[in-house]
């Protein structure tokens, strides 16, 4: 198409478009028009990129740890300066909200700044004396070229849970971002280059499946970090440890959030309208399922619904705007579909959000904040990850039935409670088999120096993501065993096995 903005790759220090398998459109949600086209790339620009950070690798493995926090640091402040800018391009191609986007923006870069502690992060330990004369202690090394494969919804976040960590460790790093919202991606990779990153260290590979199918086969590539749904989690898994990667895949989420008739049903209403309607539900630490226990349930549709009901959706470069539309066409009729089947299958819409035009946009991928109650969970409106603005009343009698529903589900990301009552709370806290647990705080994430993952069917692989777990699975550990032996205190060799003196 004639005078379409491109986005390209970003390997080796510079914008380039490779050998293309082909490009796919990058729309504006908020009109429905298309903005711009993403370079689709190939296996051939995969086997370019490993080479440019294999080679990057040997000089940036070898930096030492100040210097890597000095690039650190600048990255940080370059990217804060920027953080507006940032913000803007993953509003207008995702579509949330600007609020949205800059509040991504700002959990992104507290990663970067739990990066900037490399040097504290990176030390080993030291056993002086184990054995008479003998120190043992350990260090840990940069794996080498490490990719990461990023979904839609976070454009900036996500990767930022992966890249800093990965870099600040001694790796380098090539980046597949989700082809929908691609253009953050060249940003932060000029931002690393004006930080005083070495070209080949950070790189960006445009692309669908061509492009992580040749990531995940590569044996240039040592690790991959995946953030997603559950279905391509599970085969990026499979197919990158069956090549002998490390692989942490973490997919999709069903996150249910209990609330007990202590609760206060203002402050848990407004909290679970944020939680399930912020970012039109495409979050994966979104709540998509109320369980109202016992009484609880009546009050609390209501005051959601009225909530719900008076929410402004519309573009996300408009500040009044509450919710943006939906990342693509396809993705608002889904989750439509979803609000049909549920009225099917016996569910009450309390609020419905098809139909809603926004003036101006009327060709946008809106679709406005949808509340389904008596939801039982053979529904497919309960079943599925929805990811969009739904929320799913589904009732219980007690407690410990609302934690047996938790449980009986494959995913288990997040979750949380509404209540006043610390017993009930701790129970749920023990109770849960989720990674994630809000103690009425109804999205959970952690902070950056905290890990980020959860269990079930929402991760594969043994590592969480960010935090001490994200040093773990960038580095691997030497431990060393030390003599030095003085000539006249030399001790003949035993052939037994080494025993402790
Ligand atoms: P997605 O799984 O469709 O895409 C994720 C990445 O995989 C993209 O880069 C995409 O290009 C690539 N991909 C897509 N299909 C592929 C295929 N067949 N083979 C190989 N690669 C493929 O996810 P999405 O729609 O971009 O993002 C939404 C999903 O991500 C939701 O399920 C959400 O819950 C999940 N998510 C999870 C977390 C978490 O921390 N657990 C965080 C954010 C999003």
């Amino acid at each position: 198409m004639t005078g379409m903005r491109t986005i390209e790759h970003w390997i080796g220090g510079k914008s380039t478009s490779g050998s293309p398998s082909g490009t796919a459109p990058v729309w504006d949600p908020a009109t429905g028009a298309q903005q711009a086209e993403v370079v689709l790339g190939s296996a051939a620009d995969v086997a370019e990129a490993v080479r440019v950070a294999a080679a990057a690798f040997e000089e940036w493995s070898q930096s030492s740890l100040s210097r890597r926090a000095k690039v650190l640091f600048a990255f940080r402040e370059l990217a804060t300066a920027r953080a507006g800018e940032l913000a803007e391009l993953v509003s207008s191609e995702h579509g949330k909200v600007l609020s949205d986007a800059r509040g991504e923006v700002d959990r992104g870069l507290e990663v970067v700044e739990f990066a900037c502690g490399i040097p504290h992060l990176l030390k080993g330990s030291f056993s002086d004396q184990a054995s008479t004369d003998v120190d043992v202690f350990s260090f840990r090394s940069p794996l080498g070229v490490v990719a990461g494969i990023t979904p839609f919804n976070f454009p900036v976040m996500v990767p930022m849970w992966m890249h800093p960590v990965a870099i600040a460790c001694g790796n380098t790093f090539i980046l597949k971002p989700s082809e929908r919202d691609p253009s953050p991606s060249q940003l932060v990779a000029e931002l690393w280059q004006e930080a005083g990153l070495p070209d080949g260290v950070f790189n960006v590979v445009q692309g669908g499946k061509e492009v992580v199918d040749a990531l995940l086969d590569d044996p240039g590539v040592a690790a991959v970090s995946f953030v997603g749904s559950t279905p391509i989690a599970r085969y990026v898994h499979e197919r990158g440890t069956a090549t002998g990667k490390r692989v942490q895949a973490l997919g999709g989420a069903k996150n249910h959030a209990v609330v007990l008739p202590d609760a206060d049903v203002d402050y848990a209403s407004d909290h679970l309208v944020a939680a399930a309607f912020g970012s039109a539900g495409e979050r994966c630490m979104a709540i998509s399922a109320a369980v109202t226990v016992g009484g609880a349930g009546d009050a609390l549709v209501e005051a959601v619904s009225a909530k719900a009901s008076a929410m402004k959706v519309g573009p996300g470069r408009d500040p009044s705007s509450e919710m943006g539309p939906i990342v693509t066409r396809e993705a608002r009729d889904r989750i439509a579909g979803y609000i049909g089947s549920g009225a099917e299958q016996g569910a009450r819409v309390a609020v419905d959000g098809r139909g809603l035009v926004v003036p101006g946009h009327e060709d946008g991928f809106f679709i406005g904040p949808s509340v389904l109650d008596h939801v039982t969970p053979s529904m497919d409106a309960y079943r599925d990850e929805i990811f969009g603005p739904v929320l799913s009343v589904v009732r219980a009698d007690t407690v410990d039935e609302a934690i047996a529903l938790i449980n009986a589900n494959p995913y288990g990301n997040g979750t949380a409670i509404f209540t006043s009552s610390g017993e009930a709370a701790r129970r749920f806290k023990r109770g849960v088999t989720v990674g994630m647990i809000g103690v009425n705080v109804p999205i959970p994430v952690p902070m950056a120096y905290y890990s980020f993952g959860g269990w079930k069917d929402s991760l594969f692989g043994q590592s969480r993501i960010h935090g001490p777990d994200g040093v773990d699975f960038y580095t691997r550990t030497k431990v060393v065993t030390e003599r030095w032996p003085t000539v006249s205190a030399h001790s003949a060799a035993s052939y037994h096995f080494p025993t402790s003196t």
